[in-house]
Parts: C-alpha cells; structure tokens; sequence
C-alpha cells in the first residue's frame, strides 16, 4: 500500500498559477489553454509555484512523497490542476520517472571529465524521457474528464501518451512524420493508438496535429503547446539533484529539438532552487544537431528568440525545423550561463557507439547528440577536470533502424574451432593447452 498523491496541498490549487513566458500575463492553472492567447499562441505557459505555501526552506523529506518512486515524488511541484483524481489513476498503472543514473567513470577518465553521470531515462516504461510529460498530460486529461488524447511525435512523445493511455484506458491519436523508425511507429500502434504517419516534416505534423484536435476536440498534449509537457520532464532534474544528494552538478547536458526538455530541467532546477535544496544552479548545455540547428543559431547569434531553420539531421527526434519551445530554451541556458554546441551526424552516430561501449548505456541517435558535444567541449576548455557533469540520455538506442543492423557483429558457424579462427582475446594462461573439441563437449 502506497499513500495516495496528494492534491497540490491543504490549500487547493490557489499556489499555482500559469505564467506566459512572453508577456507575463496570468492565467488560472485550473484553466486549460494550453498557450497564451494574448501571444496569439505563442506564448508558452509556465507553472508559478508559492513555495512559501508549500513549505519553502523545510527538508525535502517534508515536502516530498519519499516513499513513491516515480515522478510523483514530486506531486506538490506539479500543475494538478484540477485536483489530481487523475494523477491517482495513472501513478500506479503506468509507473514513470525515478530512473537511475550511472556514474561513467571509464568515459569521464576517457574525456577528461571530473566525474560523469548518465541519467538514464531508457528507464521508463516505453523507452524515453518523453513518458514524464505524457503521464502527466495524461492525469490532467483524465481530471479534465477527457477520453480522446493526441499528439505529434517524431517516435517517442508518441509511444510515451500511446501507452500511458492504454494504461488508463484513454483513447489515443498519434501523428509522425514520414520517415519515422518503423521501431517506433510499430510500438505506438502496439498500444493500441491509432498512428497517422504524415506525409511531411516535424513541423507539418505538429500544425497538422493541432487543427485536429481543435477540429475534433480531442485532448493535445502537444509539446511545449501543452504546459504539462515541460513541468513533467522537470522531475528529471529533480531526480537528478536529489539522486546528487540534494547537491547541483556543474553541468547537465541535453540534445535539444523543440527545446521543451532543456526547458523542463531548467523548471526543475528552479524549483529546487527556490526551496531551498540546492545553493546554486548548474549550466545547461543544450546540443543540437549540426543539420537542424535552429536554437543553436539564435543562441550564436544572440538573439532572445528562435527563427526556423532548415532541418536535415537523421537524429529524428531532434530534427526539429520550428522548435516549439526555443524562446524559452535560450532563456534557459542564458540564465544558467550554459551555452548551445551544434555537432555532425557524423560525430552523433559515432557517439551511439562509443557512449555505448565505454558506458553501457545504449542511446538513441538524438540522445547521443548530447554526448558527441563533450570532447569538443573538454577540448575547448568548456569542461574539464574539475568538472562534475550530468549528462542526460533520453531515448533507449533499440527504437531506432539505423541501429539495428547488426552494428559490427560477425556471422559464425555454430563451432568452436570457427571461433577461434576469428581470433579472440584470450583469458587462459598463455601455456595452457587446450583441446577446443573437448571444451565444446563439456559445454
Ligand atoms: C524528444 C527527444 C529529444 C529532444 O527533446 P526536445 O524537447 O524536443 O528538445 C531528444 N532525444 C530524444 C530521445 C527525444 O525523444
Ligand atoms: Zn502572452
């Protein structure tokens, strides 16, 4: 038995309250508008916590759900809006977030870095980061008494609501666009979605997706566009900080796309901030693809918002021509004094590898993107030595087709000798003899 979430507090919801990132304007957190309709839907909303209300400077113990491991550890900090009925629905159905972070001493020796970590978010039910903000779209559309949920997706936003509403029992739309990993497209239909895969980009599928769920009501959890989607992958960094011992490492690193996940650490690292439970912020790296580098030309630029930009990576899920959340990403990583890296498609599929090999965790292209930014950063003295960094992996590297061709794996014969021919590091004493036909048989 696990006590039930908590509604946002004794005092109801009144501690809460959207904020449009452009023009300040409020709005109740109890309202859905998924954008800021005096910013003609430009303006993305922000969650305004009273953390006063919530028990700002207290332990984190008297705050938090210490015993629920899943991102409702954090259910006070999240915009349950309208009550958190549906929050008790999904919490135990489709269990999301509180996942691990391994320290990659081996690569943090190899790059030069302090110390590393690898929060890894293949760890949550469908594969991807992407489950943090769909489980809480999905509570907030079941509180909103919602049967109808859609999304666009470049493969794992979609996944992610697909099975959290199988979970609960939710009807669920998904767009992609064309040339998404069939991996991908295969898992969002296996739970039950009903998958459109549209004849255009990122950017066609998120209007696409938009004026169909204005058209059929449906609930859209689209990212960025839907305030759920960045307070929900918050909890990452929540995690992260709390995983730290309460402390903030000197850089986290993400592949950004739309945005919304940089953004979505930045929220929680606030959060952590103003209560109280770490003394200091640490900067955002957001890393871009080279081929879509919309962010990462504004950021170069010095601009405060984001022009679209041709998009051309074969990292899908970061190729992003119109990012949905630039303008608040920027402001991320201006107010952390982090910075942007663009890199190759070439240096990104090398990573999927070397990241693998030398930590053990298996990322997506889009996830590696974050780590094929570190040596050129070690290199130019951005990171170093007395560094201790996050990076964060987004995506499990199974979902997607360029991977799964085998990589270098040789055919062999179902024979030991066939084996040795290829020749393999040896573990024996040198001296000792061995008869392959007679180790074959005692296997
Ligand atoms: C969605 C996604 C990203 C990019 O996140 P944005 O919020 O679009 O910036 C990166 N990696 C993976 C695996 C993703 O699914
Ligand atoms: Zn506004």
């Amino acid at each position: 038995m696990t006590p039930p979430v908590p509604a946002a507090g004794a005092a109801g919801t009144d501690h809460l309250r959207w904020q449009c990132s452009r023009c300040a304007a409020f709005s109740p957190v109890g309202d859905l508008r998924y954008a800021c309709t005096r910013c003609r839907w430009s303006g993305r909303l922000t969650l305004v916590i009273d953390y006063e209300r919530i028990g700002a400077g207290r332990p984190p113990a008297d705050v938090l759900l210490t015993d629920e491991h899943s991102l409702w550890r954090y259910a006070r900090l999240l915009p349950l809006g309208a009550g958190g009925g549906g929050a008790r629905r999904v919490r135990s159905r489709y269990v999301a977030g509180w996942t691990p972070m391994h320290r990659a001493d081996r690569l943090a020796h190899r790059l030069g870095l302090g110390r590393l970590w690898i929060k890894d978010e293949a760890g949550n039910p469908s594969g991807a980061l992407k489950d943090r903000a769909s489980v809480v779209a999905v509570a907030d559309a079941l509180d909103r008494g919602r049967n109808v949920i859609a999304t666009a997706s470049s493969g794992n936003a979609g996944a992610a609501l697909a099975g959290a509403a199988a979970a609960v029992g939710l009807r669920c739309v998904v767009f992609v666009p064309r040339g998404t990993p069939p991996a991908k497209v295969t898992q969002i239909s296996r739970y039950g979605a009903r998958v459109l895969v549209v004849d255009g980009d990122y950017d066609a599928t998120v209007r696409l997706s938009t004026a169909a769920c204005r058209r059929w009501g449906w609930y859209c959890r689209n990212t960025a566009y839907n305030p759920c989607t960045a307070e929900g992958k918050k909890t990452a960094a929540l995690e992260i900080v709390e995983q730290l011992g309460w402390s903030a490492p000197d850089a986290v690193v993400a592949p950004v796309g739309d945005g919304n996940i940089l953004v979505g650490l930045y929220r929680g690292l606030c959060d952590a901030r103003a209560m109280g439970w770490i003394d200091r912020m640490p900067r955002l790296i957001g890393v871009q693809a080279a081929a879509s580098p919309a962010v990462h030309r504004a950021w170069a630029r010095g601009a405060a918002d984001v022009r679209p930009a041709p998009a051309g990576t074969r990292a899908e899920s970061i190729n992003v021509g119109e990012p949905q959340d630039g303008f608040r990403a920027l402001a991320a990583v201006r107010n952390t004094a982090g910075l942007m890296a663009a890199v190759e498609d070439e240096e990104i599929f090398a990573a999927v590898d070397w990241l693998a090999a030398e930590s053990g965790v298996y990322a997506e292209p889009a996830s590696a993107a974050g780590a094929a930014a570190l040596p050129a950063l070690v290199a130019r003295g951005e990171l170093g030595s007395a560094d201790h960094v996050v990076l964060l992996n987004t995506g499990s590297g199974l979902k997607t087709a360029p991977s799964a061709n085998g990589g270098s794996a040789i055919p062999v014969a179902a024979d030991l000798h066939a084996v040795a021919a290829l020749g393999m590091p040896d573990a024996l004493d040198a001296d000792s003899e061995v008869d392959l036909d007679e180790l074959e048989q005692q296997w």
